[in-house]
């Protein structure tokens, strides 16, 4: 790799510009892969590289490490699932933490791991394209940022890992009429807490995890909650027999088929919370873990929120018909006054937008793992 990067034409190219004109600066070569993204995955990618003696660049287009967590993410957020199954490789959690850590344990956790393992990313660093050039064998990463919004840094690399998540992006649903509303309309990605709202009536779109937080967060703050649920959705609590209950089922499934524990899995929701249904929650035809598998869709977690649905505090409605200038109208022809809407409309990765294949001789493999979905080329 040393002689390559002294007698490589690559290296010695002189800064250039592409097709859209923008300045394409000289190449860096870089020994062992480049890890784009620098959440928990990436990191995880790196230390584990780094413990075989592996070394690696991670490029991250934010500031800081772990930036869905620090950014995008509302302040009373816990991990939803209990602390074994979202700590990283090779460093476990501090014994002291709780079983659900806070969002700030968690950051400070990842932090910690990141100076622990020496992991140094580079930051502000977008990457716009990655492609295979298989003339000369190598990926091609061109990012853009660091200062100079339209200079374009090019890296070369044997080796691309895919970190950037499945949150890249907002997804922001094209409703009728979302111009002509007045109050605000936020993503949950710009949500921190309910302090704004507190005596406001507010519409929540989306009843996954985030959406059913965001409600009761409101609760807290005094404003008036409403909840948009326009598909089926599995409602199960975070704990059954007094163990969490995704650690319970990932037990189960090393004994029993899919159906059999998602029929476990209904029973003791059934018996625990009663008939979501009666709450305008009705149950998709699938069970949870075979429609988690088949769609990707994740169950909900309940953490209070349901108590909140049961006692009327939140309201639940159908899907949006349209937006008026301080009112909704839904589907089923009812309309009703609302000052803000939060949308908790989730995410989608951004890798289609850069990850180029065209060019690419060696087959695309994936490994998810617990905390998120790590992609490696
Ligand atoms: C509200 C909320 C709660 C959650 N709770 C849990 C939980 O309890 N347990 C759990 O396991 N999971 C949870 N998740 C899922 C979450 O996705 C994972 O916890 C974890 O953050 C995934 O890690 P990741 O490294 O794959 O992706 P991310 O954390 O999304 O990190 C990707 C990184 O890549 C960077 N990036 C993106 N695009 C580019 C680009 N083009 N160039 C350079 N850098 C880029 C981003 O800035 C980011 O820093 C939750 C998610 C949300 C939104």
């Amino acid at each position: 790799m040393e002689g390559k990067r002294v007698n490589d034409p690559f290296t010695t190219a002189k800064t250039s510009k592409n097709d859209n004109n923008c300045s394409v600066g000289t190449p860096v070569c870089v020994l062992g892969p480049i890890i784009i993204g620098s959440g928990p995955s990436g990191l995880a990618a790196a230390a584990c590289l780094k413990a075989k003696g592996v070394p690696s660049l991670i490029l991250e287009k934010e500031n800081c490490i772990a930036s869905l967590w620090q950014l995008k993410t509302y302040d009373r957020l816990r991990l939803h699932l209990p602390k074994q199954f979202c700590e990283l490789p090779l460093r476990p959690f501090p014994a002291d933490f709780p079983n659900y850590p806070t969002k700030q344990q968690f950051i400070s956790y990842l932090e910690r791991y990141a100076r622990h393992f020496e992991l140094d990313p580079v930051f502000g660093r977008t990457v716009v394209s990655a492609e295979f050039d298989s003339g000369y064998g190598f990926w091609r990463v061109r990012t853009v940022g660091g200062g100079q919004p339209e200079a374009i840094a090019e890296y070369l690399c044997l080796w691309v890992i895919v970190a950037t998540g499945e949150n890249a992006v907002e997804v922001l649903p094209n409703i009728e009429g979302m111009v002509e509303f007045e109050g605000p309309i936020v993503h949950t990605s710009g949500y921190k807490t309910g302090e704004c709202f507190s005596g406001k009536k507010v519409l929540v779109v989306g009843c996954g995890n985030s959406g059913m937080e965001v409600c009761l967060d409101l609760c807290t703050y005094d404003a008036q909650p409403s909840l948009v649920v326009r598909d089926s959705v599995h409602v199960l609590p975070q704990e059954m027999l007094g163990r969490s209950t995704f650690g319970l089922s990932m037990w189960l499934l090393k004994w029993l088929p899919v159906r059999m524990v998602d029929r476990f899995l209904l029973l003791m929701s059934r018996m625990m919370i009663g008939d979501t249904a009666r709450f305008g929650l009705t149950r998709p035809d699938l069970g949870p873990i075979e429609l988690k598998n088949t769609t990707g869709k994740t169950p909900v977690l309940d953490i209070g929120t349901l108590e909140q649905i049961k006692s009327g505090k939140i309201k639940v409605w159908p899907g949006i018909k349209r937006l008026k200038s301080h009112s909704v109208e839904f589907v089923d022809g009812r309309i009703q006054d609302f000052d803000a809407i939060i949308l908790a409309t989730g995410y989608k990765s951004n890798v289609p937008s850069w990850l180029k294949l065209e060019n690419c001789r060696i087959r695309l493999s994936s490994a998810t793992n617990v905390s998120g979905t790590l992609q490696r080329t």
